[in-house]
């Protein structure tokens, strides 16, 4: 299926790594012009170099920094050769806040994950918005959780502000805007094998004293699918999201998480 955006302008937060890269090696496959963020200069040239070779026709540029500070989201929106803030899609990621007890959490660390995964994608979006929607054609994909409809205890910081950014992102996308060719949507990565997953296994091994691959079984054992989410098929969900096709899906939370919800809605 041709997705109908070849030539358009995507910016993809999180980008040199896991479902941010998927994201971003999905998009240039359907000829988006990219421009890639991320704090380590490192790994993000290096992904940028790899979908310069796959998808050769397109422009791949980079904005290494923190896109949670302010200075890292002008960077973004300002990069030479880009579209400055006029981007026809936004993919919004960063980094997901450490797991805890409440009790433990100060003002600081809430603050720090409002801001990191509310108050920076609402930023993103207020920066870029009016001009998709001038032009007629936008579209938001926001990477969030399947804890926002199926909230862990230990994740309270992400449940907490993840569900913030759900409740305007819900409001947002019924606006004028659903009129004027922007759609707004969020997409709810299960469990996908990335670094942040490992990490968080190699955790939990730490902890039990239960080896990696253990750890990661039980796991797989608990998705009726049986096996962890690839970040290619959660970039193939969001290309598709970001698609000519996808004009009448918005306000969605899109679930990918190979059946570990177990409601009927
Ligand atoms: P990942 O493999 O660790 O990749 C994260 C990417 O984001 C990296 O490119 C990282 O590069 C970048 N990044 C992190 N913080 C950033 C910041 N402040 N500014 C700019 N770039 C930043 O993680 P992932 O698994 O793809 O997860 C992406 C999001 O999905 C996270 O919010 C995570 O909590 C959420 N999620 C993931 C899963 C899962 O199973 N993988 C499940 C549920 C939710 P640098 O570190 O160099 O900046």
């Amino acid at each position: 299926m041709d997705m109908g955006i070849k030539g358009k302008w995507a910016l993809v937060c999180g980008a040199s790594k896991g479902l941010g890269l998927g994201c971003a090696q999905a998009l240039a496959a359907e000829g988006v012009n990219l421009v890639l963020v991320a704090r380590g200069v490192g790994a993000l040239e290096a992904a940028a170099a790899a979908i310069r070779q796959d998808a050769p026709g397109v422009q791949v540029l980079t904005a290494a920094g923190d896109i949670t500070s302010e200075g890292g989201r002008a960077a973004a929106l300002s990069v030479a050769g880009g579209p400055g803030t006029a981007f026809d899609m936004l993919v919004t990621n960063a980094g997901g806040p450490p797991p805890g007890d409440f009790r433990a959490w100060d003002r600081e660390a809430w603050v720090k994950a409002l801001d990191a995964n509310m108050l920076t994608p609402i930023e993103l979006i207020k920066a870029t918005v009016d001009g998709m929607a001038q032009r007629g054609f936008g579209r938001i994909v926001n990477i969030t959780s399947s804890a926002v409809k199926a909230p862990i205890d230990i994740l309270g910081l992400s449940n907490g502000a993840r569900s913030g950014l759900s409740g305007f992102i819900a409001g947002l996308s019924r606006s004028p805007l659903a009129a004027q060719g922007v759609t707004i949507n969020n997409l709810l990565p299960g469990a996908f094998d990335t670094d942040r997953l490992k990490a968080v296994i190699a955790g939990a091994s730490e902890k039990s004293g239960k080896s990696q691959d253990a750890i990661a079984e039980a796991r797989r054992q608990t998705i009726p699918a049986r096996r962890f989410g690839q970040p290619a098929e959660f970039g193939a969900i969001c290309a598709f999201l970001c698609s000519a096709h996808a004009g009448y899906i918005t306000g969605q939370n899109v679930l990918a998480d190979g059946g570990a919800y177990p409601g009927a809605f």
